[in-house]
Formats: structure tokens, C-alpha cells, sequence
């Protein structure tokens, strides 16, 4: 994912504390490179990570956290901010309001009317009005009626009709008789940006003025969504975007660009093509999705709260000079616990977090092991060399382990502080804050 590659950018990154201009431009290039591969335009990928390169330098780098999870958190925040931040408003309110859908053919014009008709009827308590004013296929009014069926819908249909402008005028006074609150307009579209297509949503648009002109794009269509939306924009000047198709294997770089290129909202994505498939548009939740990353940014803001950056300093310190003792692990697994879920925490923790997951011990070792340590004299933690076999056989009576458990320990703790003195050797492990990063 994006983010891995980012961390692994960032283990090159040379620095004291602070993402510096030094190997920053590696780093910068690798995120660019994973920008392009999840959709987004070249040119708004490098503009974009021309602007986290300013916010990232100078940026000071938290113990408890990477210089790479640093960065993963700078790149989300400009990303998220980039896509507008906030929820974009939905224009709803009229007698009736008006809602005009348009994109290409195949888009999900047709299945997204459906939707949406469905959301505002049972999110908003609305009473919508779905119109037909695709003509030129008498299956596209069939598909409409077939899910206005479906979802209890009532739908606007002229089969003798042939003017698209005509039958959303229709239907609009057809609404207000029944005291529809919502209309919604599905228009025809072609497979390319045609004149002939702009024309008719252009005079639709005039003849009705919209609360709403919704522009359905397909997010799989990467680089050519951008031009698509381009297009309609300068004809039509939409109000909102609704990218569908997320549920397959695309990453999401079309919001970013499009956002961008035409800078008007995404309110809707639609993600399937059962009709309760649609949300409306967090930019947060589609940040994360382009980074392919959890919740990474909660974790670095939990360890960012936690962390006492002192503590860590002093940790780095005896793991440099192979000092690293039983108090030290305590006081790191003490810490580990109090960030809450182990699993998620585990990897993060300076030092002691990688050695744990590398050495795999699992939670529930965690009990066993406080036991343990709880068991040994404040000499023995202090200087752990001092623990011979008899030391051994009173540390399994006094936390009702065996002896087993006790070498088992022992022999892990060993490997850890082998691992350590390694790392120390290895020009990354004097780079990074905290030890190993
Ligand atoms: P229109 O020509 O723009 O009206 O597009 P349609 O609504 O007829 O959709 C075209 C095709 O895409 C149909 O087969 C839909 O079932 C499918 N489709 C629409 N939206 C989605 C979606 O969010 N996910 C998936 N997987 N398919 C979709
Ligand atoms: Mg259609």
C-alpha cells in the first residue's frame, strides 16, 4: 500500500528529530510514484506533493513515532483537505426541489437515480418524483420504472414524448399535484463527450433551474474521468460530483483529481449496484482509502498524546550502549498497555514494539510476562545478566510459571537485545528517533 511505501521511503530519511530537506526529495518522488498508481493526474500528484514537502519540512518528529508515520499523517491531512475537508451540503429543500443527473453512458446514471431516490425517501423522509428523460432508449425508461417499482418510487414516463425538456417540465408540475417534494431527472447520455448530449442537459438545465446538477462519473475510468468531468463542467457547471463503481479494485485517485481539476464537491459515492449502495461523500474515509491505510492516523495520534518523549530519549540512550534491562521492558510494555488495543499498538512502539512483533509474542504472553518480571529482584531487572539457572527456578515459583516458560522468556529476552545491538550497528538504527523507528 501507499502507506508501506511510504514508510519504506522514510527508513532512508537521515535527520534528528525533524523531517529534514535531506533524502526528503526520494521520499517526495515515491509518494508521487504511489499517487499515480492509485489514479490520480501526474500534474495534480506533483503539485500536490510539492505542497506536503513544505509542510513536511521542519516538521518535528515525535519519538514515540517514524519519520514515515509522520509523513503517512501529513499526506492524509493534505489529502483530506484537498477533497474539500468537510461534508459538501445537499440542496434538498424545494416545492420540489429539483435534482438533474448527467454523466456518460454506462456511468450509473440510471442506477444512481434509483439510489439517491431511495436514500431521500428513507434518510430524509422525503416523497421524490424519479423522471425518465433518457428518450432515445425505450429500455433505459424500463429500467427506471423497474427500480422505481422497487423501491416504491413513483416514476415520470412519456413513452410518446420524445422532448426531454417537455417531459422534466411534465414532470415537475407532475410533483407538485402530488405533492412530491423531490424530483429527480435522469438524462441520456453517450458513451464520449458529445455536442449533441451537452446540448440537451444545457436545455434541460434552463428549463428547469436545479437545486442540484449532479455529475455521475465512474471512478474505474482513472485518468478519463478527469477530462469527462472537465467537460461537463465547462457546460454545465455542476454542483456536485457522485463517483460510483468503488466497489471494485479502483484506489480512489479519481476524487482526488477531480476535486481538483474542476474543484466542485463529491457528495455521493455509489459503490454497488443493490440500492442501498450509496453514501454520502467523507473525504476522510476516501483519503484513507487512496493511502490504503486503516487507521494508521488514529494510532499516530494516540502514540503522539501518549508518549513521553523524555522516556523515549532515555531509552534510546541504553539501547545504544546495550543497557536495555528488565525496568526498561516493563516500563515499555506499562506504556504499550495504556494506548489501549495491543494488536494494533504493538508495532509502533520505539525499540520495543518492532523486537516484540519480530520475537512474535502474543497478548496474551503479556500477563505471563508481567508476572515474571514482577518476580525478579530490582537487581536482577537492573542487570539481567545476574539470572542463573536457581534465579530461574525462584522467578517460575513466584509468578506460577514454569520453568520452561521462564528459559522461554529469558531466551526471547536475549534475542531482543541481540537484535538491538545489531540494529545499533546498522547506520538505520542511529538515523531514527527512539531507536529503530
Ligand atoms: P447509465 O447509462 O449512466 O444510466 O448507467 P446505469 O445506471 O445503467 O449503469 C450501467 C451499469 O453499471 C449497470 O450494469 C449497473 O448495474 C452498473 N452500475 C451502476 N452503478 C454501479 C456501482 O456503483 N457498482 C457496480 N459494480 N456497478 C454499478
Ligand atoms: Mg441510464
Amino acid at each position: 500500500s501507499l502507506q508501506d511505501r511510504l514508510e519504506g521511503a522514510f527508513k532512508n530519511l537521515k535527520g534528528e528529530g525533524r523531517i529534514t530537506d535531506l533524502n526528503i526529495a526520494s521520499t517526495i518522488k515515491e509518494i508521487r510514484r504511489a499517487l499515480v498508481d492509485a489514479d490520480v493526474n501526474y500534474k495534480i500528484a506533483k503539485e500536490f506533493t510539492d505542497v506536503v514537502r513544505e509542510k513536511a519540512q521542519g516538521e518535528k518528529v515525535i519519538n514515540a513515532i517514524s519519520p514515515g508515520q509522520l509523513m503517512v499523517k501529513i499526506v492524509k491531512d493534505e489529502l483530506v483537505s484537498l477533497m474539500g475537508g468537510e461534508v459538501a451540503e445537499f440542496n434538498s429543500k424545494g416545492a420540489p426541489a429539483v435534482i438533474l443527473i448527467a454523466g456518460l453512458q454506462g456511468s450509473g446514471k440510471t442506477t444512481f437515480s434509483g439510489k439517491l431516490a431511495s436514500f431521500l425517501k428513507n434518510q430524509k423522509k422525503l416523497s421524490p418524483l424519479l423522471v425518465a428523460a433518457d428518450v432515445y432508449r425505450p429500455a433505459a425508461m424500463e429500467q427506471l420504472r423497474v427500480l422505481g417499482g422497487q423501491i416504491g418510487v413513483d416514476v415520470h414516463i412519456e413513452e410518446e414524448n420524445k422532448n426531454p425538456v417537455e417531459i422534466a417540465q411534465n414532470a415537475i408540475r407532475e410533483a407538485r399535484s402530488k405533492n412530491k417534494n423531490v424530483v429527480i431527472i435522469d438524462t441520456a447520455g453517450r458513451l464520449a463527450v458529445d455536442e449533441a448530449m451537452m446540448t440537451e442537459v444545457a436545455n434541460i438545465k434552463s428549463a428547469v433551474n436545479p437545486n442540484e446538477i449532479l455529475f455521475v462519473v465512474d471512478s474505474m475510468t482513472g485518468q478519463d474521468a478527469v477530462n469527462t468531468a472537465k467537460a461537463f463542467n465547462d457546460r454545465l457547471d455542476f454542483s456536485g460530483v457522485v463517483l460510483t463503481k468503488l466497489d471494485g479494485d479502483t484506489r480512489g485517485g479519481a476524487a482526488l483529481s477531480i476535486k481538483y481539476t474542476v474543484n466542485k464537491p463529491i457528495k455521493f459515492i455509489s459503490s454497488g449496484e443493490k440500492l442501498d449502495t450509496i453514501d454520502i461523500f467523507y473525504p476522510e474515509r476516501m483519503a484513507q482509502r487512496i493511502l490504503g491505510m486503516g487507521d494508521i492516523t488514529t494510532l499516530v495520534e494516540k502514540a503522539q498524546a501518549q508518549f513521553d518523549e523524555e522516556e523515549a530519549k532515555r531509552l534510546e540512550k541504553k539501547i545504544r550502549k546495550n543497557q536495555f534491562d528488565f525496568d526498561d521492558f516493563r516500563t515499555q510494555l506499562e506504556q504499550i498497555k495504556r494506548m489501549g488495543n495491543l494488536k494494533d499498538l504493538i508495532g509502533m512502539i520505539p525499540g520495543v514494539g518492532k523486537a516484540i512483533k519480530d520475537i512474535n509474542i502474543s497478548d496474551d504472553a503479556f500477563k505471563g510476562i508481567e508476572a515474571m518480571i514482577g518476580s525478579m529482584t530490582p537487581a536482577e531487572r537492573a542487570n539481567p545478566d545476574l539470572i542463573d539457572t536457581s534465579r530461574r527456578n525462584r522467578i517460575a515459583k513466584g509468578s506460577g510459571k514454569t520453568i520452561a516458560d521462564v528459559n522461554a522468556f529469558m531466551k526471547q529476552f536475549e534475542q531482543m537485545r541481540e537484535l538491538m545491538k545489531m540494529m545499533n550497528k546498522m547506520p538505520m538504527g542511529k538515523m531514527m528517533p527512539g531507536g529503530f523507528g
